[in-house]
């Protein structure tokens, strides 16, 4: 993988640079992540936050999720797109969405989680492992 990696918003006034690679990144079918993707389920990269420079600024939309913890989900007030997500009980990461990278190869995805909420005609790869609701973090790949 090149470093730094690079992506944004669709109208270009969000932008980010990582200069790590992602630590986990898969596919979620949880409702929130399918409400705020215009499909079946958002994909995610989750990098630390040390490695992030993101420009431009950011609305945020805060919910509690079943697991109990809060996410923040971070997206361009101007143009919709969604870039980022904040995960309280994973503190130190940034879950970059799939959707807003530049060079989409960059996102190698290793597992689906929140299946028991998956839409019948949101087909993925039955190769990767995955999870009804989120699994605990030490047993993900
Ligand atoms: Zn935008
Ligand atoms: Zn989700």
């Amino acid at each position: 993988m090149n470093l730094p990696f690079e992506g944004g918003c669709l109208c270009g006034a969000v932008r980010y640079e990582c200069s790590a690679e992602p630590v986990i990144a898969g596919h979620c079918h949880c409702e929130h992540c399918r409400r705020s993707s215009g499909t079946g389920h958002g994909s995610h990269l989750g990098v630390p936050e040390a490695a992030v420079k993101i420009t431009g600024e950011l609305s945020v939309f805060e919910a509690p999720t079943d697991a109990g913890n809060t996410v923040a989900r971070h997206f361009c007030p101007t143009c919709g797109g969604p870039v980022h997500s904040l995960n309280s009980s994973m503190q130190g990461m940034v879950f970059l969405r799939a959707s807003s990278l530049d060079d989409l190869e960059v996102f190698q995805p290793q597992v689906i989680v929140y299946t028991g909420q998956q839409a019948s005609w949101d087909k993925m790869d039955p190769s990767l492992p995955s999870f009804e609701g989120m699994p605990p973090p030490d047993t993900l790949p």
